[in-house]
């Protein structure tokens, strides 16, 4: 067994119209604070030479600029919520830095939606367009992804489904309004955590602050990552009303944490 480190990067920590939200009058769309500037939900997973994206968000070529991402290496799909999708062409850039097509894993409703939605990048039938190279894997449980295990945590997103993924002591939950019993066994053991925690006013598909902070607690979380913000959170103001251990994530935010490769 040896240690080695996993880093995670908030690419976005933003609801699905982004903060500001374009139009919006109120004080956290004109906030000056950049900490107030919310790109769409997506995370980036590096370990072991390797970027493993969350998400293909909307402002997935934003996010790439601002990081200086030299290459992806798969992508992991929670659902297919536009604001969680809809950046796929921007991987095309990233196609240069792999040999062949990059993998996208996602769970067999997710894959066919995509299949449907997307012809023109999955489909045999190729155009003369330039399109993103990329290639399903569907999961239906844990797999191993460069040297390490991924846990997909099914979770409640309103009437829908939409997948955590669990690595070693961490786990990524965004869009959920409910943890399922089973879910909560494969959450067993994680210390730092990222959960959806769109508002304090309660969401039909969504978690509020305090229900994300119960969930939280729960889990045995020591610390512990607020992201799908909306424009009611001024992260300044409201951050000083979280609980110890509890805080919004933001655009860039950076977590480090030691992995135990060898294990599981
Ligand atoms: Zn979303
Ligand atoms: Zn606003
Ligand atoms: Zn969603």
């Amino acid at each position: 067994m040896s240690q080695s480190t996993l880093i995670i990067t908030i690419l976005g920590s933003g609801g699905s119209p982004g903060v500001p939200m374009p139009g919006c009058a109120c004080d956290v769309c004109h906030s000056t604070d950049p900490l107030d500037q919310r790109t769409r939900c997506s995370a980036l997973l590096s370990y072991a030479g390797h970027n493993v994206l969350i998400d293909m968000a909307t402002d997935l070529r934003q996010q790439a600029l601002r990081e200086q991402l030299q290459k992806i290496d798969a992508v992991l799909l929670t659902h297919t919520h536009a604001d969680h999708l809809h950046g796929i062409d921007d991987l095309r850039p990233f196609n240069r830095h792999v040999e062949g097509p990059i993998p996208i894993y996602a769970a067999a409703p997710d894959v066919a939606h995509l299949q449907r939605v997307f012809p023109y990048i999955f489909s045999d039938d190729l155009g003369e367009g330039y399109r993103p190279q990329l290639e399903t894997r569907c999961f239906a449980g844990p797999f191993r992804l460069f040297g390490e295990q991924i846990v997909p945590i099914p979770l409640q997103h309103g009437r829908g489904v939409s997948y955590g993924f669990r690595l070693g002591s961490f786990a990524y939950l965004t869009d959920c309004s409910a943890i399922p019993e089973a879910s909560y066994t494969l959450l067993s053991g994680v210390t730092t955590l990222v959960i959806d925690g769109l508002r304090f006013r309660p969401h039909i598909t969504h978690f509020n602050i305090p229900e994300a902070v119960v969930a939280a607690k729960r889990i045995g979380a020591e610390q512990t990552w607020l992201t799908h913000l909306n424009h009611e959170i001024s992260h300044q103001r409201h951050g000083r009303q979280l609980p110890p251990g509890v805080a919004f994530a933001y655009d860039g935010l950076q977590i480090q944490l030691p992995i135990n490769t060898g294990l599981s």
